[in-house]
């Protein structure tokens, strides 16, 4: 079972990461690390990101590379047995990531998240401004 703090251990500093934009995945503190990683592997893929940055209850965790999630699809390894007869639990269709973009023109800023408070929106760490639905 992998708890949150396995998928931290995995992450890497800034300094690591080379990406133009700036995409952070917001956890939801409700979801299971296994959840968690679903998203990863849904959002890495759909985009061309290198990395991604985690975000839980406010605080960066770091950043989650690309490569490093074969490794992170182990932990989801079941036994052979388990899954005779049985579609693989939470298929990937059923992770919605909103996108969210901040309105200052050629900002690279992109937070994922899976629910936000229209009226209380998170805002960009470099401009302060409320996100909005990428267009
Ligand atoms: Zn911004």
């Amino acid at each position: 079972m992998i708890t949150m703090d396995d998928l931290f251990a995995l992450t890497k500093s800034a300094a690591n990461v080379e990406d133009e934009k700036r995409v952070t995945l917001v956890l939801d503190p409700q979801i299971s690390a296994e959840e968690a990683v679903r998203q990863l592997v849904h959002y890495f893929g759909k985009e061309e990101q290198k990395a991604i940055k985690l975000s839980l209850e406010g605080q960066d965790r770091g950043y989650m590379l690309r490569s490093d999630i074969p490794f992170l699809m182990t932990f989801g390894t079941r036994g052979v047995d388990d899954s005779a007869g049985a579609s693989l639990p939470g298929g990937l269709s059923d992770v919605t990531l909103i996108k969210l973009c901040c309105p200052t023109a050629g900002c690279p800023q992109v937070l994922l998240v899976t629910n936000y408070d229209e009226n209380d929106p998170p805002t960009c760490d470099d401009h302060e401004t409320a996100m909005e639905r990428c267009k």
